[in-house]
């Protein structure tokens, strides 16, 4: 390639020293063009910039010394080795080197000046470095400080540190000639007190000796700022765009059932919050415009969201159309089977079930009912989306406990109910809740509501963690609980990706409970169980004719058995914060006063002991999960991989959580001022795969 061509956007073998092979190393580190190398920035820095005087030295730090060789010698303690001291005036300091050659030694000639860099120890005889590197200087030479701090690259295997700095060093002169496109318009970059992409990144590659090296460790330098900034803000600005283009879509406005729905209010048993009716008009505002509703609605296990589901259902199927309702596990869906019903036995439609283990001529029947529009309310698990399954006029979609369903699965829902020119509206649940920073970068393509106070009554669950030592203890505490009329919830170790060990484990408690309780009603549910037999047992635990119901972890979410009042946890510690706050929910849910024992087992590791103890201090669910997001970061807090959450370069949710507020302001700003500025950003952070305003 002629040189007048070559630019950031060449492959990268039009640099220097990079042949084919290379080019494929590279590709590991998700480097293909010469532009991508610039946004490859250091893990931490070395600093070279200082001669650092051998008698300032401290041990633990990593140094740039030199002086003069007074003794070089071989050893044979225990190991053989090359042993050099160092003077300089100041001090003096011990070179070791395990591996040497005959030549390296006969460079260390007494009087020959060295210079020298390494992590400084305390060895045997002072101060020493192992394996330095080192230069010899000739007569009269002075040792060579950097310019700037040494930058230490993410590494792979197959290049080495030194060969990275050098690509990087010639892409970045490459900048000087051809200047790297500064995608944020220059408004913002002023309104927002950002530096200039250019001067962020010669700042991250080459830092002066002066730069405070604390705050960029810390990732909070306004050059890293300003790259996260960008970042956060090309995906805020490709969810926003989505969203944008899912309003524009048609949906089948659902209006006028305002009396049915104060008829379904008033048959309730209870009276609502002041924030279920606030989320439930937000809805309503929301399914009345011919445009797809797109709403989360966040709210704390136990705050009652069911019911607010099944109101938006009821607005759908009283305009004449079907709702469906997918719930993560089947014992949930069975759960919500038995409250639709329940609910919806005064108005005139009919339900349908859909779910894996179903029979098959039930199957078909439900399947037939769908088809044939005559089912308005279908509820289930992923089995809604699976083929063969055909709605006849699906116009609202409600997905339970969001965070257990990918992005993936909630967009096939919608696909699978567009019919003619419209798509279902979206309403999506969630019990996790979500720190409002990062409900804003994870999910722009939707609206929020939340449903921030719990039904009058409740009380926080009372908590405590106790080594599974005293466990004959607990379980005596379980005989008196049930003895009082009480029900007890026994959940048993989660065994990390084997069902076949955690249905073992639960049967295993399960016949210790059976025996050590033998005046008492004890039952066992797991997920391997089939559907008619788990429903049984929970129909037996919610109908109070079984006293203690020994669960794997399948009680998770969403089940509500109110007169259950004590919940034990086995191997509490095994657990992640929200996960254990989630299967608490499961308790507290009645007027009694609630208990949960989370046993661990000795010892615990600090991690899990301060888990424990935020969970023994705190109910708030809000508190919780910003706790649990510091701790384990925002994939696991929003469940598994496949939220659809991306994998920042640069940006650290968690980090960089104060920026999203400003990075919403400059997003509306680009994509109103500057439309062409916002595509070329999302291209750049998120590929042409992920293409502005495509799924
Ligand atoms: P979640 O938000 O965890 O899904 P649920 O919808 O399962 O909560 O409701 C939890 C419990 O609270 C249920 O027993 C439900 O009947 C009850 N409930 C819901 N709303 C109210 C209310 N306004 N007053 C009293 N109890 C309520
Ligand atoms: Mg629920």
């Amino acid at each position: 390639m002629p040189d007048s061509e070559i630019n950031l956007g060449s492959p990268l073998t039009v640099l220097r020293g990079v042949g084919p092979a290379l080019a494929a190393t590279l590709e590991r580190l998700h480097l293909y063009r010469v532009e991508d190398l610039l946004f490859l920035l250091p893990l931490r820095y070395e600093d070279r910039t200082r001669l650092s005087r051998i008698g300032s030295l401290r041990p633990g730090s990593r140094s740039l010394f030199s002086g003069e060789v007074l003794l070089a010698e071989t050893v044979y303690r225990g190991r053989r080795s090359l042993l050099v001291r160092i003077d300089d005036g100041s001090g003096q300091i011990t070179l070791r080197f395990f591996y040497f050659s005959r030549k390296q030694q006969a460079q260390f000639k007494q009087g020959t000046s060295v210079s020298c860099f390494g992590d400084i120890r305390m060895g045997p005889g002072g101060l020493e470095v192992v394996h330095p590197e080192y230069r010899i200087l000739r007569a009269g030479q002075e040792a060579s400080v950097a310019d700037a701090l040494t930058p230490v690259y993410p590494m792979t295997e197959g290049i080495a540190q030194g060969r990275l700095r050098t690509l990087v060093a010639q892409a970045l002169a490459m900048m000087e000639k051809n200047p790297v496109p500064d995608l944020l318009p220059a408004d913002v970059l002023d309104e927002f007190a950002l530096p200039s992409l250019h001067d962020a990144l010669v700042f991250l590659h080459k830092p002066p000796p002066e730069a405070n090296l604390e705050v960029i460790m810390g990732g909070k330098h306004p050059s890293q700022i300003r790259l996260s900034f960008e970042e956060l803000l090309a995906h805020y600005m490709s969810l926003r765009n989505l969203r944008h283009l899912a309003r524009k879509e048609n949906a089948v406005a659902l209006s006028g059932a305002t009396d049915a729905l104060s008829k379904f209010v008033s048959n309730l048993p209870y009276e609502l919050t002041s924030a279920q009716k606030r989320v439930i008009e937000e809805i309503g505002a929301d399914v009345c415009l011919p445009h797809p509703m797109m709403r989360l609605v966040q709210g704390d296990v136990g705050s009652g969201k069911t019911v607010v589901a099944a109101t938006a259902c009821l607005l759908a199927v009283s305009s004449g159309v079907q709702a469906a309702v997918m719930a993560p596990t089947e014992l949930l869906a069975e759960q919500h089977w038995q409250n639709f019903s329940a609910w919806f036995s005064d108005f005139d439609v009919e339900l349908a079930w859909l779910s894996g283990s179903q029979r098959q001529a039930d199957r078909r029947a439900s399947l037939e009912a769908i088809e044939s529009g005559r089912a308005g309310l279908i509820i289930g698990t992923h089995a809604l989306f699976q083929e063969g399954v055909q709605f006849n006029n699906l116009a609202l979609v409600v997905i339970d406990e969001q965070h257990r369903f990918g992005v993936h699965q909630r967009m096939a829902l919608r696909d699978k109910g567009a019919s003619g020119n419209t798509i279902p509206h979206q309403l999506v649940m969630t019990a996790t809740p979500i720190p409002r920073t990062l409900a804003m970068a994870a999910y722009a393509d939707l609206d929020t509501s939340v449903i921030d106070e719990l039904p009058p009554g409740r009380r926080a669950v009372q908590t405590v963690a106790v080594p599974d030592t005293r466990r004959a203890e607990v379980v005596e505490r379980v005989r008196q609980a049930c003895t009082n009329g009480q029900q007890t919830y026994w959940v048993c170790p989660l065994i990390e990706e084997s069902e076949v060990l955690d249905y073992q484990a639960a049967e295993a408690s399960f016949e210790m409970l059976t025996e050590t309780l033998s005046s008492l009603r004890v039952g066992l549910v797991h997920g391997r169980m089939k559907a008619p037999a788990k429903e049984k047992v929970m129909r037996q635990f919610k109908q109070g004719e079984i006293d203690v119901l020994v669960a794997t972890t399948v009680i998770e979410v969403g089940v509500d058995v109110p007169n259950a009042s004590l919940m034990i946890v086995e191997n509490a510690e095994r657990m992640g914060l929200s996960q254990l706050h989630q299967l608490r929910g499961r308790v507290g849910r009645g007027a009694a006063q609630s208990h949960c024992v989370m046993l661990y087992k000795q010892p615990l590791g600090q991690l899990a002991r301060s888990r424990l103890a935020i969970l023994r201090d705190t109910n708030d669910g809000f508190l919780i999960a910003q706790r649990d997001l510091e701790l384990r970061g925002p994939g696991e807090l929003l469940g598994t991989k496949q939220t659809g959450l991306p994998d920042y370069r640069i940006a650290d949710l968690v980090r960089d959580a104060e920026l999203m507020p400003k990075v919403q302001i400059a997003a509306e700003k680009i994509q109103r001022d500057h439309p062409q500025a916002a595509i070329d950003i999302t291209r750049r952070w998120l590929g042409d795969a992920h293409q502005y305003g495509k799924v």
